[in-house]
């Protein structure tokens, strides 16, 4: 027997039209790429996308017809989030931050047919045009003042003109909840990119997921700004929470730096924010060179890469704000794990809560975890046994775009890549990626662990570790490091910080210093550069 509740399928346009019937008061602050700051509110924001809607209506796109963006954090691309898949469009956020080949390869393997940006991208967009073999139309996301009067593009459009010249009337239409709404690719750091298509359905039940209060505990009181860039993996989620919630979302555009971003979250009272750990160096550098406090912020969603306990401590005891480590990827929408407390673990001593929230979490509702051996036996949550991350849920995915690279799944698990511990209070912790992991003498380091102490070490601003070829044990850890500035920091007294804290034979067996660690398009440290610059550094 069927139960009696109504059919409603869930559509990425629902969100927008709670946001508008039940919050419509609530605000949306951008930093646009011209400087200054835009608001205006859910209202408003939902009248302009409905004439998105038909502006792309307009434009030929067919249902299920991919849509491109180029563009950072702001109210436009918020708009797109909503009128694109709103329509029955698929949604493609490209990231900016790929090499010019990588991108025109994606564009392509998607079919994208109209593609949006932001004036910062025109430079980008127009040297790549010639190559766009499907983009049909090209759309500048600025007003008719700040259009450029000369470009190589054909026919470019102009986002405020395709707009003023349609009517903010559109009704959603309504369709089955798994048809896709958006499409992101992996950033192909092994092998050519792989996109990830989310639905309708998967995206809705990402979003209610992630706004619980064991996850990114997102409500109506919040203000919250993601720094994770809407390129990529949908911001986290943040777009759709915030719309769910009715919080009040701030936008900062394409700065980023520590200056900007904190005047921006004191100046709008942002609450939670979320960003790689790589973005809050700069804030937190910022913060303390100008001895400055946070007024508001409450809640920061680190993840992306491991968040170093060092800057865990920052932010928690230098300023009260709490850090939600969390972890995910691209393939699951990409919210997976968040670390929040149990009970018991609350009531602990701060140094032992803080060797907890180290961990990368447990898994929200919807997830599933499993860590398997060599052999594909599933291992204990005994916090010791290390083995392949396993996930599955419904916003995992099934499968590639176009089923590229056959199927992933293995027993109906999709494999992470990732290399990890469970312990028996369902707290995962990543020790590797499986291609970062350091081999010696047949036994696994972690180069994760031997980062954190190097990051809590006061002269180190970034630490790296990777697997330097070796002749007796194969690969050996080698540590990468960039100083702070000033700082006088030598081989040996970094290496006398390791002391009685790591299993002797984990000692990394050199330092490298350098200027500067290179960083992947999403802000991760890019370890296969290293490891071909550094590789051979032990058989020197
Ligand atoms: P890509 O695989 O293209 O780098 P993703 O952004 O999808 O892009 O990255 C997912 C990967 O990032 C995970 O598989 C994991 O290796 C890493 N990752 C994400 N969050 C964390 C975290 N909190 N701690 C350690 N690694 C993380």
């Amino acid at each position: 027997m069927f139960g009696s509740m109504m059919q409603q399928p869930l559509l990425v346009s629902s969100l927008l039209a709670h946001a508008e019937r039940h919050h419509g008061e609530q605000e949306v602050v951008s930093r646009r790429v011209e400087g200054d700051i835009h608001r205006y509110t859910y209202r408003d924001m939902a009248a302009r996308t409905r004439q998105l809607a038909n502006g792309i209506a307009a434009l030929g796109v067919p249902a299920g017809g991919r849509v491109a963006t180029l563009a950072w954090n702001g109210y436009r691309h918020l708009e797109l989030y909503y009128a694109v898949s709103g329509s029955g469009a698929v949604l493609h956020t490209l990231n900016p931050r790929l090499h010019p080949d990588q991108l025109v390869w994606i564009a392509n393997h998607a079919e994208d047919e109209v593609l949006f940006f932001d004036l910062s991208f025109l430079p980008l967009v127009e040297a790549a045009a010639p190559r766009l073999r499907t983009v049909r139309s090209f759309v500048a996301m600025t007003d008719r003042a700040h259009l450029p009067t000369q470009s190589t593009l054909p026919g470019l459009l102009c986002y405020e003109d395709l707009l003023a010249t349609q009517s903010d009337r559109f009704e959603w239409p309504v369709f089955d909840e798994n048809t896709a709404s958006s499409l992101c690719y992996t950033s192909g750091t092994t092998g050519n990119p792989k996109g990830a298509l989310y639905s309708h359905r998967s995206t809705l039940l990402h979003t209610y997921a992630s706004a619980l209060p064991d996850a990114l505990n997102c409500s109506a009181r919040d203000t919250i700004l993601p720094v994770v860039p809407m390129f990529h993996v949908n911001a986290w989620g943040l777009p759709y929470a915030a719309c769910m919630v009715g919080a009040k979302l701030v936008l900062p555009g394409p700065f980023l730096d520590g200056r900007s971003l904190y005047e921006l979250f004191e100046a709008e009272g942002v609450t939670l924010s979320a960003g790689v750990p790589t973005v809050w160096q700069g804030l937190l550098a910022h913060v303390d060179a100008h001895d400055l406090g946070f007024s508001t912020m409450r809640r920061t969603v680190i993840g992306g890469s491991a968040c170093p306990p060092a800057m865990m401590r920052a932010f928690q005891e230098r300023h009260d704000v709490t850090v939600l480590h969390a972890w995910g990827m691209t393939e699951i929408s990409p919210i997976g794990t968040v670390c929040t407390l149990k009970p018991r673990q609350a009531a602990l001593p701060a140094e032992e809560r803080l060797a907890i929230q180290a961990r990368q979490g447990r898994a929200v509702f919807g997830v599933d975890l499993k860590i398997t051996g060599t052999d594909g036996k599933e291992l204990p949550h005994d916090g010791r046994s290390a083995g392949e991350l396993m996930v599955r849920g419904p916003w995992v995915i099934s499968r590639y775009f176009k089923d590229d690279g056959g199927d992933p799944l293995v027993d109906g698990w999709f494999p992470t890549g990732d290399v990890a511990t469970i312990d028996a209070d369902g707290f995962m912790q990543i020790t590797d990626r499986s291609k970062d992991v350091i081999k010696s003498g047949g036994e696994w380091i972690s180069s994760i662990d031997l980062e954190n102490i190097a990051m809590a070490h006061p002269d180190v601003a970034m630490a790296a570790c990777i697997a330097a070829r070796h002749p007796k044990w194969d690969e050996r850890p080698l540590l990468v490091i960039v100083k702070k500035p000033g700082a006088s920091l030598t081989r040996e007294q970094l290496l006398a910080s390791f002391e009685g804290r790591i299993a002797r034979w984990w000692m990394p067996d050199d330092v490298v210093f350098v200027d500067a660690i290179p960083l992947g398009a999403t802000g991760k440290m890019l370890k296969g550069v290293l490891r071909e610059r550094f590789g051979e550094h032990l058989l020197s």
